[in-house]
């Protein structure tokens, strides 16, 4: 067996909030923490000095589109994720199983806040379903699905910085048995197939330092008893994905330690929450993560639920709160409850959409808040009041943008023209922003611990 290269130390703890630390092979993790996601093995504008400079600990990068695009063979050739793009800090990768379940069964990226609007679009993809090749048609299309095009390269930027609901419609593309899922690539429509020890040897060629194990992606719209048969499969998936993790010796084919976490799924229905909860912390794992459709968008859902499973929880393992952080209060909500790990497209997706974080994290009556003169905490840089506005960003940003003095009214410039400096510039604030959030979190949290103390 490979020597176990990953630990967890719980440092402090203030209510349920958590500080800890994560250590691997390639280095330290301080929780709470927020990675970036690094969708296709580079995070969208940013290369590996730009995420170094704003102080990522660890990224995301997806398998489900790895496994597409380069594919196993050739990131096998290369000698695995990290030497590929150049980045030898942590990484983590999930296990294909959200996209298969969400790119394969369409995932709904809507403008449509309103319930109405939605159910409109969910009937208008129904009807677009029926025909194989217009489905796919209408993704390529709709090249919000990660801005990608048909032929799979990025075309235009989002242009509408709104809440994206990741809400999923079963059994359009995706073939679900107890050995797996079958589905088609959102790229071609070609088929393929992942089963728990399939994605787990995918991840074991990728070689990223935290792997997760298969689950499928319920809806909250599912009935109680497709969801109980859901999270049954998951389980016996969460078990297979463990004993070939086991089998493997816990390595990635370049040799190297992988931890593995578990997901719990049980959609908003509190007893089978607790139910994945309990079998999940039963298995040992390396981590938990918790997974599903309301995680990080709906998010006094996502506080509901969180309450329901923490008491369950292991204290001694990382827990990770799978695609939350979007906006700064939902990373304050998912601390506050217990949880340390967070990822999101959202910091990323926001900036290129024009909405920059702005605000700060004050503690209030003991408790973490977030205030920001802007709604949701961003502002509107192609806004026509930043015309003129030799502001940065945020006074006292410690980001390469803000620290360098780009102004607003540059920013303005530089949005309007689709110029692609702006790109980086706009993502650097956002996902330091959300970095150093969590890093002041956890000194909030260790701050608290020294003053209890005697
Ligand atoms: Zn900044």
């Amino acid at each position: 067996m490979t020597k176990k290269n990953f630990s967890f130390t719980l440092e402090a703890t203030k209510g349920k909030m958590r500080a800890g630390v994560i250590k691997t092979q390639r280095g330290e993790i301080k929780t709470p923490m927020f990675m970036p996601v690094g969708t296709l093995a580079t995070v969208k504008s940013l290369d590996t000095k730009d995420i170094k400079d704003l102080q990522a600990p660890i990224i995301l990068a997806n398998t489900y589109h790895l496994y597409l695009r380069p594919g196993m063979e050739r990131l096998q050739a290369m000698g695995g994720v990290h030497k590929f793009m150049g980045w030898n800090k942590p990484m983590l990768t999930d296990s294909g199983g959200f996209q298969v379940f969400s790119l394969g069964r369409q995932q709904l990226h809507s403008r449509a806040k309103k319930k109405s609007e939605k159910d409109e679009l969910v009937a208008q993809n129904k009807l677009a379903a029926k025909n194989k090749f217009a489905l796919l048609n209408e993704l390529a299309l709709n090249n919000r699905i990660d801005g990608l095009n048909k032929a799979g390269y990025s075309t235009k930027f989002d242009t509408a910085p709104q809440k994206q609901p990741k809400q999923i419609i079963r059994s359009l593309g995706v073939k679900i048995t107890e050995e797996g899922a079958e589905f088609v690539s959102h790229l071609d429509g070609s088929k393929h197939f992942f089963s728990p020890e399939i994605s787990i040897e995918i991840q074991r060629q990728i070689g990223a330092d935290i792997i997760m194990a298969l689950d499928e992606c319920v809806a909250d719209s599912e009935s109680k008893e497709y969801v109980k048969k859901s999270i049954d499969r998951t389980h016996r998936w969460a078990k297979r994905c463990y004993d070939y993790w086991l089998k493997n010796k816990k390595q990635s084919v370049y040799g190297d330690y992988q931890a593995l976490f578990g997901i719990i799924q049980g959609a908003m229905y509190e007893d089978l929450r607790k139910e994945s909860a309990e079998f999940i912390s039963s298995l040992d794992f390396d981590g938990i993560a918790v997974g599903g459709e309301t995680t990080g968008y709906n998010m006094s859902g996502t506080r509901e639920m969180m309450g329901w499973i923490e008491k369950i929880l292991p204290a001694n393992k990382p827990r990770y709160a799978m695609g939350l952080g979007r906006d700064p209060q939902d990373l304050l909500d998912a601390v506050s409850v217990g949880f340390d790990m967070f990822d999101c497209v959202g910091p990323t997706r926001l900036a290129r959409n024009g909405a920059l974080y702005y605000g700060q994290l004050v503690e209030k009556n003991g408790k973490p808040e977030f205030e920001s003169e802007y709604k949701n905490g961003r502002l509107n840089i192609g806004n026509q009041k930043f015309f003129i506005d030799e502001k940065v960003i945020q006074e006292g940003c410690d980001c390469y943008t803000c620290e360098n003095g780009y102004s607003r009214g540059y920013l303005n410039h530089l949005y309007r023209t689709k110029e692609l400096a702006y790109y980086r510039l706009a993502s650097i604030h956002n996902v330091r922003f959300m970095v150093r959030l969590a890093e002041n979190l956890r000194i909030m949290i260790l701050n608290a611990q020294e003053t209890e103390e005697p």
